[in-house]
C-alpha cells in the first residue's frame, strides 16, 4: 500500500494564503516560517518570495537541506487571481507534499487519497470505504453556506443531497423532500387565498 497523502506534511496554497496574496501584489515576503510535524517531530520550514528579473516569482522554502525554489503561477479568473504552486514536473497544484526533504505534487510523490487506497471489494474494505465517503459527505455539508435561495434548494445543496443519498444518508433526502412539499403547499395555499380575495 502506498503512503497516504494525509501522512505527509502538505504545503498548501491555503496555509500560504497571506504570502501568496503579497506575491500577487509583488510585496516583500521574507523570513516567514511554518511549524509542523515531520515524522512525528516538531519541525520548522522557513520561506520567502523571490521576484526574478525575468518576471517569474518563486516561493523559496528552506527545510534542513538546500533551499528549494518553487515557481508560482498566477491564473486570472473572473472573480480574481488564483495562485498555484508549480511542481518540478510542471503540474500546477494547490498542494505539494514533503517526502525525503523535497516538496513535490501528489502524483510525483506517489500518493493516493485515502479512499482509493482501500479495496472496496472486500466486506471490510467496503465498510471502511463507505465510512471514508460518509466523512467526506459530512465535511462537504459543513462547507455549504446556504442551502436555500428563494424557496428553492441551491444547486450545491442538491448536488450534495445526491452524494448523501449514495452513501446511505436517506433521512436527509426525505427531510429535504418534505420541506419542499411543505413550501409548495404553503405557496399554493397563498395563491389560492389570493385568488379568493
Ligand atoms: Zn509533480
Amino acid at each position: 500500500m502506498g503512503k497516504l497523502a494525509t501522512d505527509l506534511f502538505e504545503l498548501s496554497t491555503h496555509i500560504l494564503k497571506d504570502a501568496l496574496q503579497k506575491a500577487r501584489r509583488k510585496e516583500p515576503v521574507d523570513g516567514e516560517y511554518l511549524n509542523f510535524l515531520h515524522n512525528g517531530k516538531p519541525s520548522v520550514l522557513d520561506y520567502s518570495i523571490e521576484y526574478c528579473f525575468d518576471g517569474n516569482t518563486y516561493l523559496v522554502v528552506n527545510f534542513n537541506a538546500e533551499p528549494q525554489k518553487i515557481p508560482l503561477f498566477h491564473r486570472e479568473l473572473t472573480f480574481g487571481t488564483r495562485t498555484y504552486l508549480v511542481c518540478g514536473c510542471g503540474n500546477k497544484t494547490n498542494a505539494l507534499f514533503l517526502k525525503l526533504g523535497y516538496f513535490a505534487c501528489r502524483t510525483c510523490q506517489g500518493l493516493r487519497y485515502r479512499s482509493s487506497a482501500i479495496n472496496p471489494r472486500s466486506d471490510h474494505g467496503m465498510m471502511l470505504y463507505m465510512q471514508e465517503k460518509r466523512i467526506q459527505v459530512i465535511t462537504e455539508r459543513e462547507k455549504l453556506s446556504r442551502i436555500m435561495y428563494r424557496s428553492r434548494y441551491t444547486k450545491p445543496f442538491l448536488r450534495w443531497l445526491k452524494l448523501a443519498n449514495r452513501v446511505g444518508f436517506f433521512k436527509e433526502t426525505v427531510a429535504a423532500q418534505n420541506t419542499m412539499e411543505m413550501i409548495k403547499e404553503y405557496q399554493s395555499q397563498k395563491n389560492l387565498s389570493r385568488a379568493v380575495n
